[in-house]
């Protein structure tokens, strides 16, 4: 059985402390293993890194999206290999991987306007012959740490703005699903990236704190669980390190009374239940307004979820796959057992679902349980499955107040018709990522994605604008050139 290793310095290493077994979740058997590095391989990524910095840095901006250019090409001639491996390993269908691919590719595209983004400001006479500008200069080695869910669009959330900015990289991906991941990586080289600009360690706990404490890293970029999300953003900021990290959510979507009740089912059938619902951005909880609403809601919902078609992630007829892991699918039944324990009433059961020719994937069909109420361990954490809990209110206000009482703010949904109820949620609700009829409200490449309370640590969101100011640091410089035939007299008050 072949290893998957890391990419140091442009060559392929298999150093390991340990391996651990890499899963086809839909067949439920181990697929490979991947080599987990020990602190050393981390180490000697990061001086890779370190080394290619100073020519990475003077390289020319523009010289730089050249190759992001050829990287974007590559990426799309490529785009079925990276997505058969993403549906290998993290087991969701290859229509949805293309979806995945095609947004971080968009981060790809938005990198290449780094020679506009980086010009910087400039002022001409602030003073008498006092010219200042100040200009984004780059950090240095700069780290990224991913989650399984998403294996080619969160690093591409991370590395090619960094990069563009002059740094170099090292990212440690999620060692579940590490193939397409690594694939990327190739392919930035074949698009002539030079050796140790971009470095990729496979591991876990190890090399992740390695990174952490590592003092040549300067800054880190962190997608997971919000546990974790926690100690990267304590750990990295208590070693001087500049950090965003970004963790889970329970996404809410209110459903008002007047809203158009057909689109709404069919598009919170995608936004819970697709890619099982392993997305940061998935819909877990619809908040209804009355009891009207939500009846109509859920008859449509239970009659549209007889046919949801779940298997392979090969079959492109299928809607969704397998979750990531055996254990995670027994969390989700575990999370299904637990409302029905605490009173709520389970409409569609998902547990133990038949897939013909995978018994033995990680399985758990469409789910749907009304009379969730904030009290219930299914309502307060992430389940991170293909599971729709309703919750039943009275009002928008209500509605409002459950989401803002909730630990998480990373994205929600109004379903309404009333522009002014749209306009009132949107200014209110303490969330970072909002949508009004559009159920997974995932920023486009030119804005920048990032939840509010615990869905996210620090003060800079993912990609977009706020990426060139997390990859860059400002310097201001104010310049004058006295005329040789002025003679300056002592000035010993504040300049002004
Ligand atoms: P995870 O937190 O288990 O792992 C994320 C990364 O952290 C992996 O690279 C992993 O190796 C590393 N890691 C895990 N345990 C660690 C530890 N104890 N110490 C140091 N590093 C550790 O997350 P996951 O299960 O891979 O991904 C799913 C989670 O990610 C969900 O909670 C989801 O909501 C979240 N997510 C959030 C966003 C967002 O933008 N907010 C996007 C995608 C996923």
């Amino acid at each position: 059985m072949s290893i998957i290793g890391h990419l140091i310095n442009g060559e392929t290493q298999t150093e390991h402390s340990r391996l651990q077994d890499v899963f086809n979740p839909s067949t439920g058997k181990v697929a490979t293993q991947v080599a987990l590095a020990p602190k050393a391989t981390v180490e000697q990524a990061i001086s890779a890194a370190q080394a290619a910095f100073p020519a990475w840095r003077n390289t020319p901006v523009a010289k730089r999206a050249q190759i992001m250019f050829r990287y974007k090409s590559l990426l799309e001639e490529n785009a079925e290999r990276i997505c058969e491996l993403v549906g290998q390993q993290h087991g969701k269908i290859v229509h949805d991987a293309m979806g995945e691919l095609t947004r971080g590719i968009e981060n790809v595209e938005y990198a290449c306007y780094a020679p506009e983004l980086l010009k910087g400001e400039h002022s001409k006479n602030v003073g008498a012959g006092i010219d200042s500008w100040s200009e984004f200069q780059s950090l240095g080695v700069v780290a990224g740490i991913t989650p399984f869910n998403f294996p080619v669009m969160v690093p591409m959330w991370m590395f090619p703005m960094a990069i563009m900015c002059g740094n170099t990289f090292v990212l440690k991906p999620s060692e579940r699903d590490p193939s397409a991941t690594l694939l990327i990586a190739e392919l930035l080289h074949e698009a002539g990236l030079p050796n140790g600009v971009f470095n990729v360690v496979n591991g876990d706990k190890e090399a992740v704190d390695t990174l952490l404490s590592d003092s040549r890293v300067a800054a880190v970029s962190f997608v997971g669980s919000t546990p974790i999300a926690e100690y990267i953003y304590a750990t990295a900021t208590a070693n001087g390190k500049r950090c965003q990290a970004l963790g889970g959510a329970k996404n809410h979507a209110i459903i008002m009374p007047d809203a158009d009740l057909d689109n709404a089912v069919n598009s919170l059938l995608g936004a819970a239940f697709g890619s099982s619902g392993e997305r940061c951005m998935a819909l877990s909880v619809a908040v209804t307004v009355g009891d009207d609403t939500a009846d109509k809601l859920i008859a449509g919902l239970s009659d549209a979820m007889q046919s949801l078609k779940v298997g392979a992630y090969s079959n492109k007829e299928n809607d969704f796959g397998p979750l990531i892991t055996a254990e995670q699918r027994d969390k989700v039944a575990m999370y299904i057992s637990s409302a029905e324990a605490d009173g709520a009433k389970v409409v569609v059961d998902g547990r133990n679902p038949q897939v013909a020719g995978y018994p033995e994937g990680f399985y758990v069909g469409g789910t749907l349980i009304d009379h969730v109420t904030s009290n219930m361990k299914a309502y307060q954490e992430e389940i991170f499955g293909p599971v729709l809990c309703v919750v039943r209110v009275d009002s928008m206000e209500q509605g409002m107040q459950l989401i803002n009482q909730h630990q998480f703010g990373n994205g929600t949904c109004l379903y309404t018709r009333d522009g002014e109820a749209a306009r009132y949620f949107s200014d209110n609700i303490q969330v970072g990522m909002v949508g009004i009829n559009v159920p997974l409200p995932v920023p486009v490449s030119s804005h920048s994605f990032g939840g509010w309370k615990r869905s996210l640590f620090g003060d800079l969101h993912a990609y977009g604008p706020d990426a060139v100011r997390f990859y860059t640091k400002r310097k201001t410089i104010t310049q004058r050139w006295p005329s040789s035939s002025v003679r300056e007299g002592v000035n010993f008050s504040f300049p002004s």
